[in-house]
């Protein structure tokens, strides 16, 4: 009795011994699968997917075609996805192939794989495919393949892809919707873009983000800025990716106040200690002409990114602040390497600073020790300085020998260069590059206007208005804007649409007798018109800088700072009128032109009459 008790306690003991034996070989040694079922071998690949197994999966690839399981639809297709998430696109191709039924799963990871690492062109090839062989897309296909268009800026195959989501009623997603928006905002189509936000009831953030984005990348401040506000409207709480966007919408149209209300919101969400929004707030405060500011919150940034001393150095930059700039460049060269985008800012910072010697020694020094190839952005810097020196010969020579083609920004710096040294060879040598660069671009041919008017070549000064006639070119027109009290007033050149624009006319008055007293007088060569020269100085008087001034010095209490922001370069004449006005009004005047800042203070510029 006791002896067959106790057999039955070993036998079992010993069956229990064998199993946990077996099981825990099983979990160790790959390579005893023979006895695995089905739901190991997916559990297993799980397990190879997430670690990026490629070894082993290649073996339990062999393993399973020797044990029938080759052709298993659900073991091949994650086999597929383990070859996918190791970038082994070929062999991942290849078996896909051999699978005979594949579904859409199937087809969605094949095509997210060369979506995600190209080449982009066979995801939409296999996206063709999948329709011909009678497989529906759904709402993962959709943004994997726009995706890829987004990639080669396909629009095309991105509108004919928009209409098939449509037509599967896939348009209200809210992931197809933002992959169409991505895919809108890099073919650079932002009415398209928001068309698909508006068709989109359920927004959630992301889809909000892709929007702002859409509108940050294709230099649609304003409207970004808008939408932000739609979304604060609308309830939904803004990410920090939100803020960045919208501050650096913000930056690009320097609009202080909406950067300043941007401050104080990602304060009151609690973001404000992020590193990511102190940089965009530095770029913002820096572009806006509160440069103080914007050190002081990058000083106090916990680990300084070369993006954000770029955003300081550009910042310096910009408004003339070339020691500042200088010496926080070599700070930052202590523990930072500088990239490219610091030398565009060290660069102009020379240039700006009329900075010759120093300026080429940071060019060969950004070559020689920093090994970056100069972009033609360096280059326009260099031509600019180098131009402004009335070194044009070596101007020309450095043009000639540069590793890029020039673009309109390096012959555009000649042709100013030429047009302050007055010379019309080289000059109408880069208007003709200019010509087949920006055929219509009519600033080109008023600048060479402006260098024959010089010269006093009055016939190539009519040639040169024929042409524009012909071509049915138009001056720019200039638009200057002040901000007073969060409200922005923009003003045109001899603008009298202005409520107060009789007080202005008034205060224009008042303060140009003022001038004249103090020895001004009117430089009417900016004037084209077939006009005496009385109608000229009156003409050059009324340009829109001074119309926004003149608001400006009316609207704000004494002795306030006016911050003024114009679309095209200031006028010669304007630029010595301003700095008159700030004498005779004793303000500090920031005027920010389409190409640098100018602090007017006390009758001087900080460029130095150099721009
Ligand atoms: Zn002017
Ligand atoms: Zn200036």
């Amino acid at each position: 009795m006791l002896i067959r008790v106790q057999t039955k306690a070993t036998r079992s003991l010993s069956r229990y011994k064998f199993r946990s034996l077996h099981h825990s070989q099983t979990q160790h040694r790959h390579s005893n699968l023979t006895n695995r079922s089905h739901v190991d071998y997916q559990s297993i690949l799980k397990t190879f997917i997430a670690r990026r197994a490629i070894q082993p999966g290649r073996q339990l690839h062999a393993h399973l075609c020797v044990t029938g399981f080759g052709y298993d639809t659900i073991l091949c297709t994650k086999l597929v996805n383990l070859y996918l998430s190791c970038n082994d696109l070929f062999n991942a191709h290849q078996l896909f192939d051999k699978i005979p039924k594949q579904n859409v799963y199937l087809w969605n990871v094949l095509i997210r794989g060369y979506a995600w690492n190209g080449p982009y062109n066979v995801a939409i090839s296999l996206y063709y495919k999948m329709s011909e062989y009678g497989v529906v897309p759904d709402n993962y296909t959709f943004p994997f393949v726009l995706k890829a268009c987004s990639n080669l800026s396909a629009i095309d195959v991105g509108r004919e892809v928009h209409e098939h989501v449509v037509r599967t009623g896939w348009e209200k997603d809210v992931f197809v919707g933002a992959g169409l928006i991505d895919m809108y905002a890099k073919c650079g189509n932002v009415g398209s873009a928001r068309r698909v936000f508006d068709t989109i009831v359920e927004r959630d953030v992301v889809m909000w983000n892709s929007m702002l984005t859409c509108y940050g990348q294709n230099g649609c401040a304003k409207d970004c800025l808008v939408l932000c506000g739609e979304m604060a409207v609308d309830g939904v709480r803004p990410t920090v990716a939100t803020l960045v966007t919208a501050i650096a919408a913000a930056a690009d149209v320097a609009a202080l106040p909406q950067g300043r209300e941007l401050h104080g919101y990602s304060w009151r969400l609690g973001f404000e200690i992020q590193d990511k929004i102190k940089t965009a707030l530095v770029d913002m405060y820096a572009k806006s002409g509160s440069v103080k500011i914007a050190r002081s919150i990058f000083d106090r940034l916990m680990e300084k990114r070369v993006v954000s001393w770029n955003a300081l150095i550009n910042g310096y930059a910009m408004h003339g602040h070339a020691t500042e700039a200088l010496d926080l460049f070599e700070k930052m060269t202590r523990d930072t390497r500088p990239d490219h985008i610091t030398f565009v800012g060290v660069l102009s910072a020379c240039n700006h600073g009329g900075l010759l010697n120093k300026g080429r020694e940071y060019f060969d020094s950004m070559i020689h020790n920093y090994k970056i190839t100069p972009t033609v952005q360096h280059y326009s810097s260099m031509i600019d300085l180098i131009g402004h020196y009335g070194r044009l010969d070596e101007a020309y020579n450095m043009i000639l020998n540069m590793n890029v083609t020039p673009d309109s920004g390096v012959w555009g710096a000649l042709l100013n260069s030429c047009k302050i040294h007055g010379n019309v060879e080289l000059g109408e040598l880069a208007l003709e590059k200019l010509i087949e660069l920006e055929p219509n671009e009519p600033g080109n041919y008023v600048i060479m206007s402006n260098i024959y008017a010089q010269a006093g070549k009055w016939e190539g000064v009519s040639k040169l208005r024929e042409l524009m006639t012909n071509k049915k070119l138009q001056k720019d027109i200039a638009c200057s804007w002040i901000e007073v009290n969060n409200k922005v007033h923009a003003f045109l050149s001899g603008d009298t649409s202005h409520v107060m624009s009789d007080e202005i006319d008034e205060e224009l008055k008042r303060v140009e007798k003022l001038m004249y007293e103090a020895g001004y007088v009117p430089n009417v060569a900016p004037v084209f018109h077939d006009v005496d020269d009385d109608e000229k100085s009156r003409m050059v008087c009324r340009h829109s800088e001074r119309l926004a001034i003149a608001f400006g010095l009316i609207s704000t209490p004494p002795k306030s700072k006016l911050l003024i922001t114009k679309n095209l370069r200031v006028c010669e004449d304007c630029h010595v009128a301003i700095k008159f006005i700030s004498k005779i009004t004793e303000r500090e005047i920031v005027f920010r032109d389409v190409n640098r800042y100018h602090h007017f203070k006390d009758g001087m510029c900080s460029c130095g009459d150099y721009w």
